[in-house]
């Protein structure tokens, strides 16, 4: 099996050989055991379930929670000759029968899934028809809601298995905690627990922090640092063209980047700096997901995140090369306020966000009991302004109603017009007999595509209405005047992001959150953001120790580079005669107040320059406290 895998990875990817613990991980899949790979960012996740899936007969379903991933994963896959397809909400009713068909009758090798579609009728009444060998839970995180990112879509998973209980599963993510790891496994039903984790300590990444005022010079100053490629992370959309501008005034190549751009922008400012024409990308959190450039040398958070695992992933786009790399963290006064701001915003009173729920069944026109599963073209800021609700707060309440999953958000993505007919040769030729008005239209459709009896057919409204000397909108409405009739199906091209509505609309009074349960997701979040604040605010622990605890590493070691590190090497003392002095010093300042002389006397002759190097670094970075009245205590 070792050498059948190996050369799988050789023939499609061209990759020499296996990282650390991939070849684990897929003989383990192989054997048949439901296993979770955690592995960092850029670790090579999507081989792991990639090789064993095309090791054996049969399809893999792969969930995923972003369409721009499935996408992206779905095309890399094609350009190495390997049947894939995607289903998610940008697709019509017809276009992901025909997949599914093909899943069941065709050879396909790996169908990707958003987690929400998995319920459909159309999908479970084919699922047990479908030749499967393995089931895939990309970013699994999302399964479990004491995760950052939880998605209730997710929870369906175990609900398929259920269904086809043999086929094995495998989930893989980047970021855990030790709750989520397990919960992971729990709600995936994994026949026993199985987890292959690789440290997620980064030999070639620094974090730093600054506390820093004046945060436009020091990034200025970090750019000309360090050189190569970088991300500069900030909180809001209106920051980021605020500081590419400022960077290009100071002759720095920069594009800012936000969910709120076109598709083609994002596009295009991506593949610049992936082509490293430009070399620095201000963005949101909305930048980076599935982003894989090899050589970006700096991160800066220029905004405190909200929670480690966030940080984690965004810092961790640094140094994927392997080369060495620099993530700053920078953070002034303002910035705490400003979290705890932002953190009660995105709490809106239940009143509230009942109403937003009951304000969208409306401005989409759905009746109470209907509406499962249907998919609007939806854009807040049309939505707010027709209601006059506040961005914030109602941005918030989808996000709230999207995790008690009353609803998906879906990232705007662009799908072009498509067009296939329902009908055979024979029947459109009756029925342009009977309707001469619209047969020259249908005869011109005919001419300029090719394929439309078969397949969905991407077309170009604008080329007919050129054809026909005509307006594109005449194009439009014929075509849709077609679909009405019966005669195809038409899709036109749309980029609005998606709104889906996961069950049928309920009257709104019933969209109830018990107290406990709102006040529980509100108490983790604050939590989260203790957990960063602590992070940046510490003066006295290894950068890179403190991210691997809070990932439930066991004794992570010092990293030595990070900012606490390089304070702390300045006392010239080995990392040994630090600790030596440290454990000393803690209990007897623990058990009461001494003057600085007499703890240095109970150090022998020769520790005491040292241990006077020692005192001063804690004193420095705030483990010890000197009172009034010169005592020193243990912080
Ligand atoms: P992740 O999903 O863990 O962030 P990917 O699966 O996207 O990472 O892989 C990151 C990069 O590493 C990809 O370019 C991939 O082709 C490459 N890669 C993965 N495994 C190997 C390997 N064994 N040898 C060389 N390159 C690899």
């Amino acid at each position: 099996m070792k050498n059948k895998i190996v050369s799988i990875l050789q023939q499609y990817w061209g990759h020499k050989s296996f990282r650390p613990l991939q070849e684990d991980i897929i003989l383990s899949v192989l054997e048949g055991n439901d296993t979770l790979a955690l592995l960092p960012t850029g670790g090579g996740k999507s081989i792991t379930f990639q090789v064993p899936a095309l090791a054996n007969d049969g399809l893999c379903i792969v969930i995923s929670p972003l369409i721009a991933l499935m996408k992206d994963q779905v095309e890399n896959l094609k350009k190495r000759r390997i049947n894939a397809y995607a289903i998610h909400s940008g697709l019509n009713h017809y276009e992901i029968e025909a997949i599914l068909n093909n899943c069941v009758y065709g050879d396909v090798k790996f169908l990707y899934i958003s987690p929400e579609r998995l319920e459909t009728e159309m999908f479970l009444l084919r699922l047990p028809k479908m030749k499967l060998n393995l089931i895939a839970v990309d970013e699994a995180h999302c399964i479990s809601q004491w995760g950052f990112d939880f998605r209730p879509p997710y929870r369906s998973i175990s609900k398929i298995r259920s269904i086809v209980p043999t086929v094995p599963i495998i989930a893989v993510t980047a970021t855990a905690t030790p709750k989520v790891v397990d919960d992971i496994m729990e709600q995936l039903a994994f026949k026993s627990k199985n987890v292959f984790r690789q440290s997620f300590y980064r030999e070639n990444l620094l974090y730093n922090v600054a506390f820093e005022e004046n945060k436009t010079g020091r990034l200025l100053q970090l750019l000309n640092e360090y050189t190569g490629t970088a991300i500069v992370y900030v909180r809001n959309r209106r920051k980021t063209k605020e500081y590419a501008d400022f960077l290009i005034r100071n002759n720095i190549g920069a594009h800012y980047y936000h969910a709120g751009l076109t598709p083609a922008e994002r596009d295009r400012k991506q593949m610049e700096w992936l082509q490293s024409k430009i070399r620095v990308m201000v963005s949101t959190n909305a930048f980076g997901m599935g982003i894989d450039k090899p050589d970006v040398r700096l991160v800066v958070h220029m905004d405190t995140p909200d929670c480690i695992e966030a940080y984690f992933q965004e810092a961790g786009r640094g140094g994927r090369d392997g080369k060495q790399s620099v993530a700053w963290l920078l953070w002034s006064k303002a910035d705490i306020a400003e979290s705890q701001k932002m953190l009660e915003a995105s709490f809106p009173e239940p009143d509230f966000i009942s109403k937003i729920y009951n304000a969208l069944g409306n401005y989409l026109q759905i009746v109470v009991g209907a509406g499962k599963l249907s998919t609007y073209d939806f854009e807040i800021s049309d939505f707010c302004s027709r209601y006059s609700l506040p961005a914030m707060e109602t941005y918030s309440s989808l996000k709230f109603l999207e995790k008690e999953g009353y609803i998906s958000l879906s990232d705007a993505i662009y799908s072009p017009s498509r067009l296939k007919f329902l009908v055979d040769k024979a029947e459109l030729y009756r029925f342009q007999l009977e309707n001469p008005s619209l047969s020259s239209f249908v005869e011109l459709i005919l001419r300029s595509f090719s394929g439309l009896f078969t397949d969905f057919v991407r077309i170009d409204e604008f080329a007919l209405a050129r054809r026909m000397n005509a307006d594109k909108s005449i194009v439009i409405k014929g075509l849709r005047q077609l679909d009405k009739l019966g005669l195809l199906a038409y899709t036109p091209a749309s980029t609005s992001p998606k709104l889906t509505f996961l069950s049928d609309r309920i009257h709104h009074r019933s969209v109830i959150f018990s107290p406990e349960h709102y006040f529980n997701r509100k108490k983790e979040a604050i939590e989260r953001f203790e957990s960063v604040k602590s992070y940046f605010t510490s003066s006295s622990k290894c950068r890179s120790q403190i991210l691997l605890e809070y990932f439930g590493e066991t004794n992570p070691r010092r990293c030595g580079m990070c900012d606490v590190c390089e304070k702390r090497n300045e006392t010239g003392l080995s990392e040994y005669k630090f600790n030596e002095i440290l454990k000393k010093v803690k209990p007897m300042l623990k058990a009461g107040p001494m003057l600085p002389e007499e703890l240095i006397a109970s150090f022998g002759i020769m520790d005491n320059e040292k241990a006077l190097a020692a005192i001063r670094w804690m004193m420095d970075n705030g483990k010890i406290v000197q009172s009034k009245d010169g005592k020193l205590f243990w912080k």
